[in-house]
């Protein structure tokens, strides 16, 4: 099997969200995925599809120190489905879609971890599903070349952090079998088979603005930026940013609105 195989917990999705059997010879590709969350955990994804009906899932949840089966391998997951989306002709995905399907893919959801307010994976969590994904390919005898993002299926953007051709294939030589791209995991710090680890890319950032300061932000978000900033929901770095994507501004306005900011505060 392999060790990563071997150290996956189960708690299986609700039977709503997901299809029926398979054999696995119909398992004919692997798609990364990003849960777009941040700080999330594998066992709290694995337990929201097991109590919520989303018509959705994904057969394993992936962070830094556990692995979840949602879907057995054996079954269909409701991952890469739906429509295709618009803006392929300029991004470039869904170049899959109708051909990687979920009836013969397993997908692989890496979980995020809170960096300065990026939806980013941790490297940890990058090398452990790159290994889970690894012995899948083993297992399944799927070739590199059928080891897919989610965005090459259907054009969506997942996971963000991967969409930028060279950090694919950055994330691809880690699963190449390459001398050195296999190693033991055991936590973020060391350096990467590839050299780098993928890094938001400026295209990325100028989709997705990013706000230093709060001077610098719209009006309509001062006033809960700076209550969170004193609650501790908002880090300031050392240099005193706070980092924070255009789109997490809204979801402060609301906790503010709810009054949970000015609890956090009197803490
Ligand atoms: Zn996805």
């Amino acid at each position: 099997m392999g060790v990563m195989l071997d150290s996956v917990k189960r708690l299986p999705c609700h039977p709503k969200n997901r299809g029926g059997q398979r054999k696995g010879e119909q398992v004919k590709y692997l798609c990364y995925h990003y849960t777009g969350n941040e700080g999330d955990k594998a066992v709290n994804n694995a337990k929201y599809y097991q109590n919520t009906v989303v018509q959705a899932s994904a057969h394993y949840f992936v962070d830094d120190g556990e692995i979840y089966q949602s879907v057995e391998d054996l079954q269909i997951a409701w991952s890469v489905g739906g429509k295709k989306w618009a803006d392929c002709p300029q991004t470039g995905g869904g170049r899959l879609y109708g051909v990687a399907t979920n009836g013969n893919s397993i997908s692989i959801e890496m979980c995020g971890t809170a960096r300065n307010g990026q939806r980013m994976a941790s490297e940890a969590t990058l090398q452990r599903a790159a290994e889970l994904g690894r012995e899948l390919m083993e297992k399944y005898h799927i070739p590199i070349e059928r080891v897919v993002r989610h965005f090459d299926v259907t054009g969506k953007h997942c996971p963000a952090y991967l969409m930028d051709a060279g950090a694919w294939a950055a994330f691809k030589v880690r699963l190449s079998g390459a001398p050195g791209a296999s190693r033991p995991t055991g936590g973020d710090g060391y350096d990467t088979a590839a050299g780098a680890s993928p890094r938001p890319t400026e295209k990325m950032e100028m989709e997705m603005k990013m706000y230093h300061y709060v001077k610098d932000m719209p009006e309509w978000a001062r006033e809960a930026c700076t209550k969170a900033i004193h609650a501790g929901v908002v880090n300031m770095d050392a240099s005193g940013a706070v980092n924070i994507w255009e789109s997490n501004l809204q979801p402060l306005v609301w906790l503010d609105r709810a009054g949970l900011l000015d609890q956090a505060a009197e803490r």
